[in-house]
């Protein structure tokens, strides 16, 4: 069934732009503008700071505005809940408030950015669980249920649409309605070949979501830079908290599309790094390799 939905995302997301190669090389520079609207969509809280926090700071900057949608709010991590609150065996109690504490923590490290609460959107959708939604739980019913939070629908706070449940086709839903609300000409969000399973379907429901917007409305047309979280030992093995500049890891399959590099201002590396200390529950586990993405840059890739 995954293999299908690849093919028929491969199918319908249409090549845009070809004008760009005519009118010199594309930088991540040159694609903002005071009317940049960009929607950075984050698997778990941490993630849109570990990848784009120079970005969001830079439209902010230009004058452009910045939405985060969390897909999830991290609250399916065993090792996280037993070292942040020393408990053995948690229980579905303590990974909804390990959700909530990192929920908390997100909002205060993109305001280290220059986003407000009301710029953050939480889906609620379950952590560690979004393959299991591409695959067997897509229509539904049943929906999936988490083995940690052991819910089977995001918390009544979070929902946009009524009724939403832990399905594929209700996650778009909710993808599709938060793209229709802010209408963003650049998205920017995990890679397809991040090898955290969460990250790279991530980046599978909002290409979807984008598929459908775009059929709905061919005007609507933005454009979509990834970045990369997960691939191997990538990037701690270049070091952590050196501050030097990031590049792309060795044996990536980039399949011809080029890396972009967005050089930061001390200031803005400053924030990144003040950002992701915010990240308390993540900083306990570990805390080296959110570090190693603190850089003098940040990679992207113009994936359409
Ligand atoms: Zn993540």
């Amino acid at each position: 069934m995954l293999k299908i939905l690849w093919l028929a995302l491969l199918v319908f997301v249409p090549v845009i732009c070809p004008c760009a190669q005519a009118q010199g090389p594309v930088t991540v520079e040159s694609l903002l503008s005071k009317d940049t609207r960009l929607l950075v969509f984050s698997p778990h809280p941490d993630d849109e700071t570990l990848g784009a926090a120079g970005l969001m700071q830079r439209v902010l900057q230009e004058g452009g505005r910045v939405k985060v949608v969390f897909m999830t709010n991290g609250d399916g991590f065993p090792e996280g809940v037993e070292q942040e609150d020393h408990i053995a065996h948690p229980t579905a109690a303590d990974y909804r408030k390990y959700g909530a504490e990192r929920r908390v923590e997100a909002v205060k490290a993109v305001a280290c950015l220059g986003l407000k609460e009301s710029d953050t959107i939480f889906l609620g959708f379950p952590d560690g669980g979004l393959s299991c939604l591409c695959q067997q739980f897509f229509a539904g019913p049943p929906a999936y249920r988490s083995p940690f939070t052991l819910e089977s629908c995001p918390p009544a706070s979070e929902i946009i649409i009524p009724h939403t449940d832990y399905t594929g086709h209700d996650l778009t839903q909710e993808l599709e309605r938060v793209l229709a609300d802010f209408r963003p000409n650049l998205v920017a969000t995990t890679s397809p070949e991040d090898q955290h399973p969460d990250h790279s379907v991530t980046y599978f429901f909002v290409q979807r979501a984008l598929t459908h917007g775009r059929q709905k409305n061919p005007s609507f047309n933005p454009r979509v830079l990834t970045f990369l979280i997960h691939f191997g030992q990538w990037p701690l093995a270049q070091g952590a908290g050196t501050g030097l500049r990031l590049h792309p890891p060795e044996g990536f399959p980039d399949k011809g599309r080029q890396w972009l590099s967005l050089a930061l201002s001390p200031e803005e590396a400053t924030a990144k790094r003040r950002a992701i200390l915010e990240c308390h529950t993540q900083m306990i586990v570990m805390g080296r390799y959110l570090l190693s993405f603190a850089r003098s840059n940040e990679l992207f890739i113009l994936e359409n």
